[in-house]
């Protein structure tokens, strides 16, 4: 079936020619080229692109590298039928050849390109025509366009103004020419009220997506990343802790003047600066080979000086305003930890961690780029990758395939600096359809996404840990509460074993100890570990059932975090998993009164502390036989309750605490207008009945002169 076809000039040959003739019927449906729309031109431009191949790889290895040296060229791949779909200059079709490729033209594929290209067309023509904005990229609703992400960034904030802010890291290219374009936007999450700890203050996860502009989902998923974090903030006890503890920005649009040509559906990767290919469809700087370390370090290897190759590099390192937007919010956010040398390695406990977020491969990749030799801090960077790829599935591997990369973003984040840095390469496909973004490129990501926010702290230290898992607490699923001093039941599951094996094995021990803290985090001076057991009795394998019993007595009303982790045999603490348990406050559950003069009024019927009552003394109907309120009071274990009664400035009432039997357990008997205090500890292990009563002595009575206040708290 497979025929290696001669080398054919990039833009024109007989068959481009016949394929035209084909698709003359389906360009006809545009209604007509719309004068002065550039878009529209361009888009016509992109369907004489027939240098597109389908290329046959010889096994999956090299298939793989030759999806992270070529991911400028990839347009598609199909494993399973054992070809990558690429546009090929004959320079790197001789190239791949080297390593086995064949190559057929890639017919189908040009034909699917070009039907999807008229029907942006259409779209254009339409909204030329006068009729509304589409409301998202056309054909592909589940991507946000750049306004839609900074509109729903916009109202994340709006509704959680102390936890999400934006940063203004720099501006696009187009901005910097005064020509529209965009802030490059960083949408920084952390609870604001929770103070940062002194010196190198919360630890941080940056992330960056879209930097090429083609790569529809890595946004879309990050902004799935920002909602996880914000409407979960209180609703999901991990993201609640990480908005508290931690810093997490995230920078949607890395490339936005470029995002905005590829919404038009044109296959669009570099940046939009016209002094380079000026007026072309391959105008502009490949940002991902322009930063500064090691900046066209591989003698023309890993990045072009070509203007309009698509890995072309830029006149110099941070040459493009885009570039130096992701360069300067990096070194703004971490310390630098690693020395000069390139084989200095960063210190084990140093904390932080860049994702750079692109589409497409299924990869997870960590430095160098630039050379085949492994990075200093390279075992430790492969052990995170590992954990990644279990969660998404994904290939994990050092990036370098069959030649170096230079210039990648990676270089002020770990190069520089020494921080953890990765490349996720998304999905299968640069405008993936939504179904696949939904069902599986979403689901896979998200999870690996969490996992980095809770191992920010020390990434290099923290996933050779157990990580935890399934933590619930019985009786609180639905979140309805315990009263404090019951015993909750814990269980959980710890893993050493949650590794990626699609590229070597990670070495994984034993889980040897579990523990929990109770709204202190392990990590905070003042937290008291409580340990925890393996559920089948003995610590003694990689994965472990976990049991416990929580103690609530003396928690105060309202909801608490538990912390779990677990420590492996290496002696190497876990990631925390948290869970909320919310402990339930006494409750009043009658009111009634002795004297039948009417009752005092609450303002719900069985109010949950604190409580706050006025209400008023009735008159004496004889002397003897005073108004008496009375308030029944469930009282949970390890609980006191206080009472404050206020009376009219004129009157004298007294306040009392009973038990179930009337024994009273305390009592303020002052004189008029006296504020009146007293109060009671529940010291057994079950909740008990107080009774709070009330005695008119003298003074005013009615809805004036009779009004008291009482105050119940716990
Ligand atoms: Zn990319």
């Amino acid at each position: 079936m497979t025929r290696v076809l001669p080398f054919i000039p990039s833009s024109l040959s007989a068959l481009s020619l016949a394929l035209g003739l084909a698709f003359g019927g389906l360009q006809a449906q545009a209604h007509g080229t719309p004068a002065g729309d550039p878009i529209y031109n361009e888009l016509e431009q992109e369907k004489s692109v027939y240098n597109v191949y389908k290329a046959f790889f010889p096994n999956r290895d090299v298939a793989r590298k030759a999806a992270i040296s070529y991911h400028a060229q990839l347009l598609e791949s199909d494993y399973k039928g054992g070809f990558l779909i690429m546009q090929l200059e004959e320079r790197e079709m001789r190239q791949l050849q080297r390593f086995g490729f064949r190559f057929e033209r890639a017919t189908e594929f040009i034909e699917r390109r070009n039907r999807a290209l008229t029907g942006f067309q259409i779209e254009r023509t339409r909204r030329i025509a006068g009729q509304p904005e589409p409301a998202s990229i056309p054909g592909y609703a589940c991507y946000e366009t750049v306004e839609e992400t900074f509109a729903a960034g916009d109202a994340l904030i709006a509704a959680r103004p102390a936890l999400a802010s934006w940063v203004t890291a720099g501006s696009s290219w187009l901005k910097t020419q005064g020509q529209g374009g965009y802030d490059i936007k960083v949408l920084k999450v952390t609870n604001s009220a929770v103070p940062a700890p002194a010196g190198d203050g919360k630890p941080k996860l940056f992330i960056n997506s879209a930097i090429h502009a083609r790569e529809y989902t890595t946004a879309p998923l990050v902004l799935e990343f920002a909602k996880w974090l914000l409407n979960g903030y209180g609703v999901d006890a991990d993201a609640t802790w990480i908005v508290d503890h931690h810093e997490v920005h995230l920078m949607f649009h890395t490339n936005p003047d470029g995002r905005k040509r590829a919404e038009t559906g044109l296959s669009w990767r570099k940046n939009v600066n016209n002094n380079f290919c000026a007026n072309t469809n391959t105008r502009g700087v490949d940002l991902n080979r322009n930063f500064n370390f090691q900046w066209n370090s591989t003698a023309g290897q890993g990045s072009s000086g070509s203007a309009c190759s698509l890995t072309f590099r830029g006149p110099s390192g941070g040459s493009e305003p885009e570039t130096q937007a992701v360069q300067n919010y990096a070194r703004s956010l971490w310390p630098d930890r690693r020395g000069p040398g390139i084989n200095d390695a960063a210190p084990a406990d140093t904390s932080g961690i860049h994702i750079d977020i692109h589409s497409f491969s299924q990869l997870v990749l960590w430095p160098w780029g630039a050379t085949a030799s492994p990075a200093p801090n390279g075992a430790a960077l492969q052990t995170l990758g590992r954990r990644f790829a279990w969660f998404n599935g994904y290939e994990p591997t050092q990036s370098i395939g069959l030649y170096p990369t230079d210039g990648t973003s990676d270089g002020p984040s770990y190069g520089e600096l020494g921080v953890a840095a990765y490349t996720f390469e998304l999905g299968t496909a640069f405008f993936q359809s939504c179904s696949v973004y939904e069902s599986t490129v979403k689901p896979g990501n998200l999870p690996a996404l969490i996992y980095a926010a809770k191992v920010v702290r020390a990434p290099y230290i923290t996933p050779g840990g157990p990580d935890v898992s399934a933590l619930a607490l019985a009786g609180e699923a639905s979140g309805a509460g315990v009263p404090a001093g019951t015993a909750v039941g814990l269980s959980a599951s710890a893993s050493d074993a949650r590794f990626s094996t699609l590229n070597g094995t990670e070495a994984t021990q034993a889980v040897t100890a579990a523990e929990y803290t109770i709204d202190t985090p392990p990590w905070e001076p003042g937290a008291v570990p409580s340990p925890l057991l393996a559920a089948d009795g003995s610590f003694n394998s990689a994965t472990e059932g976990l049991a416990g019993s929580i103690n609530t007595s003396g928690l105060a009303p309202g909801r608490h975090t538990v912390f779990v982790r677990a420590r492996d045999a290496s002696g190497t603490w876990g990631p925390v998993t948290a869970a909320f348990l919310n402990i339930t406050p006494a409750v009043v559950t009658q009111v009634f009164e002795v004297e039948n003069n009417g009752l005092p009024t609450l303002a719900q019927p069985l109010a949950v502390f604190p409580v706050q009552v006025t209400a008023t003394m009735a008159s004496p109907v004889r002397t003897e036989r005073r108004d008496t309120d009375f308030y029944r009071v469930s009282l949970p274990p390890g609980q006191t309750l206080s009472a404050t009664l206020t009376p009219n400035a004129a009157s004298d009432y007294n306040l009392e605490l009973l038990d179930a039997n009337g024994v009273r357990l305390a009592g303020n008997f002052l004189g008029v207008g006296q504020v009146e205090t007293a109060s009671t500890t529940n010291s057994g292990s079950a909740a008990i009945t107080v009774l709070v009563r009330i005695s008119f002595i003298s003074g005013g009575s009615g809805s004036v002169d009779g009004r008291y206040t009482l105050g119940l708290t716990q």
